[in-house]
């Protein structure tokens, strides 16, 4: 048979490996001393579990462009994009000058500031969901407000027996909300049913058991770190029409996915949540978050109303957030904008397929528009079932390759496209994707 024995591309994997960490540990002693300077005061050296790579993450001392450079002086394509935050590339302009204009007048004022009425308008305009809107300093917390504002809603609406939420295993919401591993020891303690996300079946059934117990299904219409796991419109429908039967507020987390379309996914499959959440790119590379939806919803946190409840936050209206986001999301992300961006990134991730296809290797790219996450097996990308069935050191390989090649990338495979990547950029990425396939071929064979 031409199909090698799996031990002997096992084998040949772990070598393979150990030779692209080891290379890369040569090639980044400054880095190195980083880390170790930062482990004296931060524990593994780390403050964001995400940046953390063995055998240590790189530093970076500089961005421009869609280019990145580390502290050991090499420079890299920046396919990440901060994990879609960085839609705009680095420093761009019309941000840049936005801030400028913002520093002038000083940032830290106790009162309202003109912009965040504006970034609310922009908001509101183009999300289907969102009649009324309200700032926070992260997407995790723009999702832990969500969910507390659902829940009082339904007590207030009489469900007083819904105490619960349901989410999807392969879910992430923050550090506090997160159901890839099936449920964090750090999660805010709601009672959760975790539900098999793009089951149709499985999920109704959830539905018909706990809809009385739910307050709300907390869901991302394409998984984003789990994988770029797309929603199927047919499930996210059911899970729109069974939320609606039920009483129950389907709160949507487009804090990746809302760059997808210029109203975002939900707008693009045409499922309308009561409650969606935002954050990322949308301050314009800031901290940023955001929870919005219905009026009737929404103006709980009136606080012109009895009862209203409080929604506190010293940095919700940061003035260079506020102006940053104006000029981003207003100026630069626009819906034409947002149009070309995703039709770049559909146009590459078929190409990364294809050459895949062409080389008959497990390696593949599911995703939407300018969003994609490489996945080492050759199962169709539908469940989290076909994401765990690739093959993690084949993941790790391709990371070390791409950073070999100069192509700034995650650990995980995850690639968030932007704006400042150009023809010859993207025939960069693309071919560096085609060179890891054609040398690493023997060991990207099919399970
Ligand atoms: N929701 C989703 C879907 C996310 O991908 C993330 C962050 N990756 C968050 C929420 C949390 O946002 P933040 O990191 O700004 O708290």
């Amino acid at each position: 048979s031409d199909v090698p024995d799996q031990a002997l591309v096992n084998s040949d994997l772990q070598s393979a490996l150990a030779e692209a960490r080891q290379a890369y540990a040569d090639s980044n002693p400054k880095s190195l001393d980083r880390h170790r300077e930062a482990c004296e005061a931060m524990p593994g050296g780390n403050t964001r579990t995400t940046l953390h790579n063995s055998p240590f993450p790189l530093t970076v001392v500089r961005g421009e462009g869609c280019r990145l450079w580390d502290v050991d002086g090499h420079e890299y394509i920046d396919v990440l994009g901060e994990y879609t935050a960085g839609i705009y590339g680095h420093s761009h302009p019309v941000i840049r000058a936005a801030i400028d204009k913002a520093l002038n007048h000083g940032w830290n004022y106790g009162g309202r500031n003109e912009n965040e009425a504006r970034l609310a308008k922009l908001i509101a305009d183009r999300m289907p969901s969102i009649d009324l809107v309200r700032f926070t300093n992260s997407g995790t917390e723009g999702n832990v407000m969500a969910l507390a504002g659902a829940r009082v809603f339904a007590q207030r609406k009489g469900r007083s027996g819904a105490t619960k939420v349901m989410v999807f295993h392969g879910g992430y919401h923050g550090g506090v909300l997160y159901f890839v591993s099936g449920g964090s020891p750090v999660n805010v303690p709601y009672e959760y049913v975790v539900a098999p996300y793009n089951d149709v079946e499985g999920t109704r059934a959830l539905l018909a058991k706990h809809g009385e117990e739910l307050f709300a299904v907390l869901l991302e219409p394409m998984q984003g770190s789990h994988g770029c796991l797309p929603g199927d419109v047919g499930f996210l429908k059911m899970v729109r029409e069974e939320t609606k039967a039920r009483g129950i507020t389907m709160i949507f987390d487009e804090v990746m996915t809302s760059r997808l379309s210029p109203g975002g996914l939900q707008e693009k499959h045409g499922v309308i949540p009561d409650m969606t959440t935002l954050g990322k790119y949308i301050g314009g590379g800031m901290s940023f978050g955001a929870f919005g939806g219905r009026r009737d919803i929404m103006e709980l946190f009136d606080p012109t109303k009895a009862d209203s409840l409080p929604h506190a936050g010293t940095f919700n209206n940061n003035a260079l957030t506020m102006a940053a986001g104006v000029a981003g999301y207003g100026e630069v992300y626009t819906p034409a904008a947002a149009a070309e961006l995703n039709a770049r990134g559909e146009k590459i991730r078929q190409r990364l397929n294809a050459i895949c296809a062409n080389d008959k290797v497990a390696f593949q790219f599911s995703g939407v528009g300018s969003m994609m996450t490489a996945h080492a097996t050759s199962r169709p990308i539908r469940t989290a079932a076909d994401i765990a069935a690739g093959s993690q050191d084949a993941k790790e390989l391709f990371f070390f390759d791409m950073m070999a090649a100069g192509i700034w990338i995650a650990r995980r495979g995850f690639v968030a496209l932007n704006i400042m990547i150009g023809d010859a950029e993207g025939e960069r990425f693309v071919a560096a994707v085609e060179e890891f396939v054609t040398a690493r071929k023997a060991l990207l064979q099919a399970k």
